[in-house]
């Protein structure tokens, strides 16, 4: 479904990753984790078309992305949700996810995904005509993940979903996920500071180290491995 064959990614001076190549079958759930700095958004911003490559090339179902420019990869059925969230701060709920409906062409199913969204996330069916920037955190995040859903991906990219919220509401966040991949057979990508939440989580997974990808298995293999220690306690 997604792949990544030696993807190197310089900002100036700075090589951010490094001969990168990983894949994602279709309905997988693969999870990249990897300490602060290692890489993960710009892994990231670079299958969604925000940074350029400086090596490499990423495809998506069988389709080289190169010459598909970033406003046109949602409309090829990949959803980003950004580190940070970054909704519409402005805008209420239901525009915000209206405006997630954007890459389809059909209203009607734009209707029903919304629908979706509001049943998997409950809390923002009560808040629809509140403006997003009066959100939680936590409810913040579920509106950037549905969102991402309402154009109905092949691909779901999540960048560090539990960045900045309390255990309790990263767990409820963690436990949608599973849910949302569960039901809808979408395609994830998750990466994480995390690991040992998102290593449960995923059916496979990568370690990335300062650019690098150091170690790949299941999520049950790479919690007990060595590169995982290191990564994560120098050890
Ligand atoms: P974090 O968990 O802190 O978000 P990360 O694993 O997502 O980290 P990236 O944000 O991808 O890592 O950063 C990788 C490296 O690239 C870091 O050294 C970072 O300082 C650097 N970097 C990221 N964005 C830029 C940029 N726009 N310009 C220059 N350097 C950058």
């Amino acid at each position: 479904m997604l792949s990544l064959e030696g993807v190197s990614v310089r900002y100036g001076g700075l090589s951010a990753l490094t001969d990168v190549s990983l894949s994602v079958g279709e309905g997988e759930f693969v999870t990249v984790i990897g300490p602060n700095g290692a890489g993960k958004t710009t892994l990231m911003k670079a299958i969604s078309g925000v940074v350029p490559l400086s090596a490499g090339r990423i495809r998506l179902g069988g389709q080289d992305l190169a010459a598909v420019p970033a406003q046109r990869r949602p409309h090829l059925g990949l959803a980003h949700v950004p580190e940070n969230r970054q909704v519409f701060s402005g805008l209420s709920v239901l525009e915000n996810l209206e405006l997630g409906t954007t890459p389809l062409a059909d209203r009607a199913q734009s209707a029903g995904n919304i629908e979706h969204v509001l049943d998997l996330f409950p809390i923002l069916r009560e808040r629809t005509a509140q403006l997003a920037g009066t959100l939680s955190g936590g409810q913040q995040q579920m509106l950037a993940i549905g969102r991402a859903l309402a154009s109905t991906p092949k691909v779901l990219l999540l960048d560090e979903p539990s960045m900045g919220l309390a255990p309790s509401i990263v767990d409820m966040i963690f436990e949608r996920i599973a849910r949302i991949h569960r039901e809808t057979g979408v395609t994830v990508v998750l990466v994480e500071q995390r690991a040992i939440e998102a290593l449960e989580l995923c059916t496979r997974a990568y370690v990335l180290t300062t650019g690098r990808v150091v170690a790949s298995g299941s999520g049950r293999d790479l919690m007990r491995s060595e590169e995982v220690s290191r990564a994560y306690l120098g050890a």
